[in-house]
């Protein structure tokens, strides 16, 4: 699983600043859809071939007992309880202040392991910018500067390589079919996944029911369905009391995004009887950004009155219309209705993930849509698309080599993307195009 990096510390030491910097690449990738809204707080960053989640917890106040103060503290405390590491960040320029006394205390009590980072300290002595900070008894403090990147690599650097020496060796996963389909099943609280995950496990034979959690509460279910090979990986939310599973208290951001990034496809479901909520479309972000497969699923479909089901269509183009390349189904957990065309989308959407697309095909597919429209002049420069070959799976993604690509906008690169996606027919699943100029 991926570490987890909780970003702490009072207003305007840079913690914003830290984690656009960490999550900045990714941000990329979706910023120009349409109607796609995001929590800041949450990103996935890489070091190398390492990815991380990080937390931006905004500021923390830990003294107030009451209003927007108390909520933030209550937030700070979810990410630092969830967190692998804590990244203490102090300001250099300012030196120590009282605040950062009482943040190190909370800290302290919270049992994780924490790396005191002075910021700001770019052109600044060591010496003279961590000075103010040995009283904190927190050891020697990491210097950085978020704004210009010193120091940022090799700190998430060090902070991995905390995570990974202090977690529980990993147990031996009863190695679950290989082809079976990772399946998370994700939503706010209250949508009914328990339900289903109930309804999923009761109806066919369930090969392994009870297995030992691993690290951090996940947890993984083989099952089988009309001769199908799945695994349910730790559903977020739901946790397994007596014979059921249940939903659990609390909805975790963290929790989720772990769900997300172990699956081949995820199962969005939504609740027909609520409006679709901001809660709702942030969670489908993180699916999009994450590249993973997915199905929509809107449950309690049953008993709902025909204008009801109208308005919850609408509201679904209006508010989700960036999911348009997956399939949704109208379904009730409950009554087990319309689960079977589901989970048939769901192997469609992984058989699409994980397609082959041969490089003298995809090149066939690009000539075609350039014919069809070529891209637009920049200047005098004319980008000249060439060849195509596939540079991954789940999600597909698709390299384009040429000359002058760069010239090429985003509006384009989503004509491409739709050509790709029709000839090859991939519903379900996010589909990426990278460009790669030659000289
Ligand atoms: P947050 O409230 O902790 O999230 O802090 P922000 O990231 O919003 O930063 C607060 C202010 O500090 C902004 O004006 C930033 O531009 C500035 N800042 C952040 N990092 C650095 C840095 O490394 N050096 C300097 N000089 N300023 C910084
Ligand atoms: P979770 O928090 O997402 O795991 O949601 P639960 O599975 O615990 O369901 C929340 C509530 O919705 C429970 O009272 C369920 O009985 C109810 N529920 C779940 N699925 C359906 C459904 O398909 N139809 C109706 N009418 N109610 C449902």
């Amino acid at each position: 699983m991926k570490p987890v990096i909780a970003l702490i510390g009072r207003p305007n030491v840079g913690k914003s600043t830290l984690f656009n910097r960490l999550t900045r690449s990714r941000d990329a990738l979706v910023a120009d859809l349409p109607g796609l809204t995001r929590d800041r707080h949450y990103g996935e960053g890489r070091v190398g071939e390492r990815p991380f989640l990080v937390i931006d917890t905004g500021g923390f106040e830990p003294v107030a007992k009451e209003g927007i103060m108390h909520e933030m503290a209550k937030q700070t405390k979810q990410a630092v309880a969830e967190a692998d590491v804590v990244i203490f960040i102090v300001d250099g320029r300012q030196g120590l202040t009282p605040h950062d006394k009482t943040i190190t205390d909370f800290l302290r009590k919270s049992g994780r392991s924490v790396m005191l980072v002075v910021n700001k300290a770019e052109g600044m002595k060591y010496t003279t910018v961590t000075a103010d900070f040995y009283e904190l008894g927190m050891g020697d403090p990491y210097v950085i500067s978020a704004a210009h990147g010193d120091g940022v690599n090799d700190l998430v650097e060090e902070a991995l390589n905390i995570a990974f020496a202090q977690r529980p060796p990993e147990e031996e996963t009863p190695a679950s079919n290989d082809r079976s389909i990772k399946l998370a099943i994700v939503g706010r609280p209250n949508v009914g996944k328990s339900t289903l995950v109930n309804t999923l496990l009761g109806e066919e034979r369930v090969i392994a029911f009870d297995l030992p959690g691993t690290t951090r509460d996940s947890i993984e279910i083989p099952f089988e369905r009309d001769g199908k090979h799945y695994t349910l990986i730790d559903t977020a939310g739901i946790r397994r009391r007596g014979k059921v599973f249940e939903a659990i208290e609390k909805f975790s951001v963290v929790k989720t995004l772990q769900s997300i990034s172990e699956a081949n496809v995820v199962l969005l479901l939504l609740d027909a009887q609520q409006d679709i909520s901001e809660q709702d479309a942030h969670i489908a972000g993180f699916i999009l950004e994450s590249g993973r497969a997915l199905v929509v699923g809107v449950n309690k479909w049953d008993g709902l009155t025909s204008d009801r089901r109208d308005e919850i269509k609408m509201d679904l183009e209006r508010k989700l219309s960036f999911l348009s390349f997956a399939k949704t189904h109208f379904v009730s957990a409950l009554k087990s209705s319309g689960i079977g065309p589901m989970m048939k989308s769901v192997d469609g959407a992984y058989a699409a993930a994980m397609s082959n697309l041969s490089t003298p095909k995809l090149t066939r597919a690009l000539i075609e849509a350039v014919e069809h429209q070529q891209p637009r002049r920049k200047g005098s420069i004319r980008p000249k698309l060439r060849y195509a070959h596939q540079g991954g799976m789940n999600p597909p993604i698709v390299v384009i080599h040429g000359n002058a690509l760069e010239a090429i906008d985003a509006n384009y690169k989503r004509f491409l993307e739709k050509h790709f996606r029709e000839t090859f027919s991939l519903v379900g699943t996010p589909l990426r195009i990278e460009l790669r100029s030659g000289k």
